[in-house]
Order: C-alpha cells, then sequence, then structure tokens
C-alpha cells in the first residue's frame, strides 16, 4: 500500500478515513489533526499554561509530547493513587526530554494516609468511580493553585464513544451534557478541561506512540478489567469492523446537538473546601465524610 500524499510504502492504514500514509506523513496528518482540534473548539493557545494529566499510559504520554512538539506551555501532573506501579524516574527523564515538568500528587497526603483502592472498600464504592472523583478534584485544586489555564487530558475517540454509548444506554443525560471535548473556564476556581486527541483512535495513538518511541507502561489498572466500557469498546470494535467511521460518526453527531447549547449549571462554594460544586456539599468533601464515617462505625 502506498502513503496518500507522497507515494512512498505506506506504514499505517486508517480504514475510517480511507487513507494510507508513511511515517513522515502519518506524522503530519497526527499533529494537524491535534492542532485542528484545538483550534475548533478554541481550547487554548501558545500562552496559555497547560497542565496536563499524566498517567503513564499511551494516551498522556503521547499528548504530553505532542502538545510540547506543537510548541505549546506544558507541564505533566501525575497522580498517585495507590493501583499502579508509577515510574517516576522515568517520567522525570521523559519531562526534561521535552523540556517541560512533572509535578507530583500522593492521594494519600490528601485522605489521611489512604490509596483510592482502600478508600473505596471503607466507603464500599467502586473503584473506579472513587478514583475518578479524587483525580477530577486534586487535577482541578492543582492546576488552579498553580496557575494554569487548562487541565488536557489524553481521552481518545475510542473511550468517548463507550462513555457515550454507556451514556444512552442508560441515558445518563447529566453525564451526556458533561460529555464534550472541552469544558471552558465558568468558575474562577473551576480550570477549564480539554481532551486535544478526541478525535483520534487508540490505535492511531498507539502507533504514533511507537514510532516515535514515546516511553509508556502498557499496564491496565487492575480496577478495570470488568468495567462495562470494556464491553462497550468490543461491541463499538465489531461495528467499527463492519462499518469503517461508525466511532466517528457517532461522536461527531453527537457534538453537534442542540442540547449543548444551553449548559448553565448552578454553582455555590463548597462549604467545606471552598471549590465550586453543583450540590451543597462537592463529591470530594462528601467521599471524604463518608470515609470519616466509615472510619467512626469501626471504631465502635
Ligand atoms: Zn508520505
Ligand atoms: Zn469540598
Amino acid at each position: 500500500m502506498k502513503c496518500k500524499k507522497c507515494s512512498k510504502t505506506a506504514v499505517v492504514h486508517l480504514r475510517q478515513h480511507n487513507a494510507a500514509y508513511c511515517k513522515e506523513h502519518f506524522f503530519d496528518y497526527f499533529e494537524r489533526r491535534v492542532e485542528k482540534t484545538i483550534a475548533e473548539y478554541s481550547m487554548f493557545e501558545k500562552n496559555d499554561k497547560i497542565l496536563v494529566a499524566v498517567s503513564g499510559g499511551k494516551d498522556s504520554m503521547t499528548l504530553w509530547y505532542v502538545l510540547s512538539k506543537l510548541g505549546y506551555k506544558t507541564d505533566g501532573l501525575v497522580i498517585d493513587v495507590g493501583t499502579t506501579n508509577l515510574q517516576i524516574d522515568s517520567l522525570q527523564e521523559f519531562a526534561k526530554g521535552i523540556s517541560s515538568q512533572l509535578k507530583f500528587v500522593d492521594i494519600k497526603d490528601y485522605l489521611d494516609g489512604f490509596t483510592a483502592p482502600q478508600v473505596a472498600r471503607l466507603i464500599k464504592r467502586p473503584t473506579c468511580s472513587v478514583c475518578g472523583n479524587i483525580r477530577r478534584y486534586l487535577m482541578n485544586k492543582m492546576a488552579y493553585e498553580n496557575g494554569y489555564d487548562v487541565v488536557a487530558t489524553g481521552h481518545n475517540l475510542d473511550d468517548e464513544v463507550s462513555f457515550l454509548l454507556g451514556n444512552v444506554l442508560n441515558w445518563n443525560m447529566g453525564y451526556l451534557h458533561r460529555q464534550t471535548p472541552f469544558m471552558r473556564r465558568t468558575h474562577e476556581k473551576l480550570v477549564a478541561k480539554a481532551k486535544p486527541l478526541v478525535w483520534l483512535t487508540e490505535k492511531e495513538i498507539y502507533i504514533y506512540a511507537l514510532l516515535n518511541e514515546i516511553p509508556f507502561e502498557s499496564e491496565r489498572c487492575p480496577f478495570s478489567k470488568d468495567a462495562s466500557s470494556l464491553k462497550y469498546k468490543k461491541a463499538l470494535n465489531d461495528l467499527e469492523i463492519d462499518q469503517p467511521g461508525t466511532k466517528l460518526r457517532f461522536y461527531k453527531q453527537f457534538q453537534r446537538l442542540e442540547f449543548f447549547k444551553d449548559n448553565t449549571v448552578q454553582l455555590r462554594d463548597c462549604p467545606l473546601c471552598g471549590y465550586p460544586t453543583t450540590s451543597e456539599k462537592c463529591s470530594f468533601c462528601r467521599m471524604k465524610e463518608r470515609v470519616e464515617d466509615a472510619l467512626g462505625k469501626q471504631k465502635n
């Protein structure tokens, strides 16, 4: 197969675009797609300070790499929730290589010495939702306290369409409303959230990472094994094989829906930590209260 642009031998075939590329033109395609997504949603500009949420996996490492290659000012934030072994030294070395900085947070410092799986067990909630709650809260807090304009995460098209399918199957309107590639800053203490890789698939990111020799951990979180999102991913992969472009169409048509246009939610300050919330207390503080309750019960 030949490259669509230069007729050299192609290294990658993208069925959803009916196109094949050589290494050089695949990089071109990939990087332009990221730039276009950033521009399309006015996510950020070259002089904005961007905090990339880094897990060590291929998506976040690629995002960090590509944003810095494109000339954006990025730092990486690693949150150790206690589920996987983080290779901090190699992350630090990677940061140095792209003239960036690595920030590190240990959730034990915010949760009386507990890790996410321990908290989940204590309050009898799924580890994934506890972990997500902690990550969202700390990412925003770190970004706000250190003067970042935006938090960028490595969500890809496969992640987005599997969330979307799950949210549609359960008509989860609250989540559907928030499932957008960009959430602008609606409150001084609520930093903007951007997903610049949403129009790229897992496979495209994987190939880009390999060809650029971006180091990443392939270890999956041990708690996500049975998550329904994996089933939705599999179903969507089957559909995609049958009808290339299904994922892109599904997400694109969803983004065009009118209901994103009125997206104003009433925010108030959490009386315990001062960060904005839609409820009486923020979900992080409510979780901490449940931990304290559970510990109180254990003592009695
Ligand atoms: Zn080419
Ligand atoms: Zn709070």
